[in-house]
């Protein structure tokens, strides 16, 4: 597996001695290092974002789900298969996330590296139609992804271990930047009273989130979109919504909104907006994941005030 990266590395390495020659002769100082960049791919947007945190500008990223798509129910496409075999690491959530991948890995022989990124990291369990399931929705906990941000270091600095100091610093910076995230979070957060902080969303994406900043989170759908949620479900949570008398609810980036407004008109609540929750957007509100978990703390903080 590393002799294939090892060679692409020696290969790359010919390359750019050869590219420096040639632009010696032509543009002098134009090529430099960054010339050979490492390719890589990441499964969905926010896992990508995470990379190229930590990657910058020594790796080539292609990320297969994008913004405001679906990771559970994504299909891939032979122009995707294309561009991931081109790729030596390929970075995944795991823990089920991507119910896809067996079907991805049997088409597409990936000879390269496959790194789950929630490896050794001990998941949530939670109930979904009577049984109890892995909730794989890890990366909505900042301090989880600082954990996975540790896995990208040590995986890229294995494949490209020249970029080792760049690497780690990198990896350092963001961490940092996530401690202030949770910081700040804990700030929005802490006027809430503990009966007001429930929310109300399309499927179980946030329960790292709820569990790190103590927020219930409530949804009609599980841990997956691929199971629609049952008429039973829904008439069981307009019941709670009216007991609990929770007025936090939002729609997702990457589900129908239909489910949600229709819940929330039996229910007589009001919709307050949007949440990102497992793809970043399209548009600048959460284009990355420090904007789409401040976004979502914002929105959930307003929305869970005492004097609404
Ligand atoms: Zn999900």
């Amino acid at each position: 597996m590393f002799g294939g990266v090892n060679r692409a590395l020696r290969e790359a390495k010919a390359w750019m001695t050869g590219s420096l020659l040639v632009a010696a002769l032509v543009i002098p100082g134009v090529a430099n290092a960054q010339d050979v960049r490492l390719p890589v791919s990441a499964s969905f947007s926010i896992l990508g974002d995470l990379v190229r945190a930590v990657g910058g500008d020594r790796i080539d990223l292609t990320t297969l789900v994008g913004p405001d798509q679906d990771a559970h129910v994504y299909e891939p496409t032979p122009a995707d298969i294309g561009k991931l075999t081109a790729t030596k690491v390929f970075f995944i959530n795991g823990l089920g996330f991507e119910g896809w991948m067996p079907r991805l890995r049997k088409a597409s022989h990936y000879t390269g590296r496959v790194v789950e990124v929630t490896e050794g990291l001990k998941p949530r369990t939670t109930r979904d139609q009577g049984k109890l399931v892995t909730d794989p929705h890890m990366f909505q906990d900042p301090a989880l992804a600082k954990a996975m941000v540790t896995r990208i270091r040590d995986a890229l600095t294995e494949a490209d271990p020249a970029g080792k100091t760049y690497y780690a610093e990198r990896a350092k910076n963001y961490e940092l930047a996530l401690d202030d995230l949770i910081t700040w979070a804990r700030k929005q957060l802490a006027p809430i009273s503990p009966t007001r902080r429930v929310v109300l969303t399309s499927h179980d994406a946030f329960g790292y989130l709820g569990e790190r900043f103590d927020i219930r989170f409530l949804a009609p759908e599980g841990v997956s979109t691929e199971s629609e949620a049952s008429a039973r479900d829904v008439a069981k949570l307009i019941r709670v919504i009216r007991t609990t008398g929770v007025k936090a609810v939002f729609m997702e980036n990457i589900t129908n909104p239909r489910l949600i407004e229709r819940i929330a008109h039996d229910a007589k609540v009001q919709v307050d907006g949007k949440l990102y929750s497992d793809a970043l957007s399209q548009n600048q509100e959460a284009s990355t994941y420090l904007q789409l978990f401040q976004h979502n703390i914002r929105a959930i903080a307003a929305a869970m005030k005492d004097d609404r």
